[in-house]
């Protein structure tokens, strides 16, 4: 009787150990100016940019949200000159502030 009760208890004790739901979206210097590039807040304090986006993305997906966004900053994003030209998003993206020749 402790085979599979065994692993049944660790995994519950792992579950209760592992959070649920993420705190929230991660609101750095990045995130900052994408969600503002992409017109998802007009905010610049970092914690009502963050209740901004909790409204807008699903609660499920405010970790990858951030990765992504983050990701996407730091590759093509750029704070001073975006690559507009080769950025997948080109066509769907406001560009709220982005001076560039495609706009
Ligand atoms: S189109 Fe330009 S402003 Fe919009 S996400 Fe891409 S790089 Fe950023």
């Amino acid at each position: 009787m402790c085979g599979a009760g065994a692993g049944a208890r660790l995994r519950l004790k792992h579950d209760e150990t592992t959070p649920v739901t993420p705190p929230g979206i991660t609101v750095d210097t990045h995130v900052q100016r994408l969600a503002r590039r992409w017109g998802l807040t007009k905010q610049e304090d970092p914690e009502k940019i963050e209740r901004d986006l909790m409204a807008l993305v699903p609660e499920q997906d405010w970790t990858i949200f951030s990765h992504r966004t983050i990701f996407h900053g730091r590759q093509a994003c750029f704070a001073r000159r975006p690559n507009c030209d080769g950025c997948l998003l080109r066509k769907d993206c406001p560009k709220i502030g982005v001076m560039t020749s495609d706009k």
